[in-house]
């Protein structure tokens, strides 16, 4: 399996190598500034006492706090929290917020756990974190596994609502937060349709049904899109003629799988990614597309809503072949933003309306698409070049003397 932080790596590198970039630029965001492991002590419903493995990485803090997700999941360790910190310095310089980059994790299979653990997991998190996380310093969000009601203990456990973003709307979230991360995504595919070709009708494969795809696959089906095919953990559905997402979200809830859908045929994780469509969007975790099956991708557009799907080895297989790859860095960048407006208004003590937010997040991904496709003009390379030489621009202006 490939490092991602090695690919998160090979991306800023490739990216100097078509922009000007600066040897001290390059140098100081190609390290992260501080590594935190906790070892997180949690007497389990029958009496037990388990060890969790805790950490929290701080990328980058020159344009704000350091701001990223916490992940549940039993793959996670050190060199993969690294990486989605070093992406998330990037995506805020991307949106243009003024944050910076960090994230979090706790190596474990949530669904292992009842919702008692779950809830001394997450408060035994935050206290060993004591000092390093804080709503001045650096602010937590959801990621894969981690809901609004992990985010309510985080906040409750350290007392102050802007320690933490994705909270429910009672106890301090923001409208809009839930479905951002989709939303903005759906936003940057709109404002560059024309470019790419986008037609109305397009035919969509999402992999992953959580917070994300399964968002995502909502929003394109309502507006006209024909979702062919999605996935989860346990399998994929397809169905040539577009699935019924409202129903497909039924069944999930359900039977907690997507597989089994009356109506769809049942296929592999493996094989929605080379299925027949218009727009493929890995939505799930790291590292789907790589060198082995990147050639058999049919999309012309990929919309990274995962944080790094797509291997560097991969990425020039896809842009040989005249596939365009949405970056997870802009195509993911809405859930941060409306993390940022969370926590804005946690600060000043605001309460801002679904419309309110609604707008301002659609000019900041209107904004940072037409950023992002300006460098790509500009240096004739492709959108996740451009996207990383945008957030290095930004970043440069913010570098201190040393
Ligand atoms: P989630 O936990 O809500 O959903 C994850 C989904 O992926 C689930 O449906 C799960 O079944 C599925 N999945 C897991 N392993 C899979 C596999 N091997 N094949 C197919 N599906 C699989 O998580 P999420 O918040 O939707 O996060 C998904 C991705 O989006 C992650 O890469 C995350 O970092 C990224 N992301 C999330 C946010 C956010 O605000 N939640 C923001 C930016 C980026």
């Amino acid at each position: 399996m490939p490092n991602p932080f090695e690919n998160a790596l090979n991306q800023i590198k490739r990216a100097a190598t078509v922009g000007d970039v600066s040897e001290d630029l390059l140098t100081l965001t190609s390290a992260p500034k501080r590594e935190v492991r906790v070892a997180i002590p949690v007497r389990m419903d029958n009496g037990d006492l388990k060890i969790f493995e805790g950490y929290r990485v701080q990328h980058n803090d020159w344009r704000g706090p350091y701001k990223g997700g916490i992940r549940y999941h039993q793959d996670v360790d050190l060199d993969e929290v690294k990486a989605l910190a070093t992406w998330m310095t990037f995506k805020t310089a991307v949106a243009g917020i003024p944050m910076g980059g960090g994230k979090g994790g706790i190596t474990v299979n949530p669904k292992d756990l009842s919702e008692g653990e779950k809830e001394r997991l997450t408060r035994g998190w935050v206290r060993a974190m004591k000092g390093v996380i804080g709503e001045e310093i650096d602010v937590p969000a959801p990621d894969v596994n981690t809901r609004p009601v992990e985010m309510a203990w985080i906040a409750d456990e350290h007392g102050h609502p802007g320690v933490v973003t994705g909270k429910p709307i009672e106890a301090g979230g923001s409208e809009g937060r839930g479905t951002a991360t989709a939303q903005g995504g759906w936003y940057v595919l709109q404002t560059i349709a024309e470019q790419l070709g986008v037609k109305p009708g397009a035919r969509i494969a999402v992999q992953g049904f959580g917070n994300a795809g399964r968002t995502f696959a909502k929003i394109a089906s309502e507006a006209g899109m024909k979702v062919v095919a999605v996935s989860d953990s346990r399998g994929a559905i397809y169905a040539a003629d577009g699935l019924d997402i409202a129903a497909v979200e039924a069944h999930k809830d359900a039977t907690r799988a997507v597989s089994g859908f009356e109506g769809a045929q049942d296929m592999t994780n493996e094989e929605i990614l080379a299925i027949d469509c218009d727009i493929l969007v890995p939505a799930a975790l790291e590292n789907v597309l790589t060198e082995k099956n990147a050639a058999d991708v049919k999309a012309t557009v990929l919309v990274e809503l995962a944080n790094g799907p797509t291997t560097p080895a991969a990425d020039d297989i896809l842009f040989n072949a005249g596939v365009t790859v949405i970056p997870d860095i802009l195509a993911n960048a809405g859930g941060v933003t409306v993390s940022y407006f969370e926590w804005e208004q946690n600060m000043k003590d605001e309460k801002w309306t679904a419309e309110q937010v609604d707008e301002k997040l659609t000019k900041a991904m209107t904004d940072a698409a037409n950023a992002v496709w300006e460098r790509k003009e500009k240096y004739g390379t492709d959108m996740r070049r451009a996207a990383f030489l945008l957030a290095l621009e930004r970043l440069g202006e913010a570098q201190p003397n040393l």
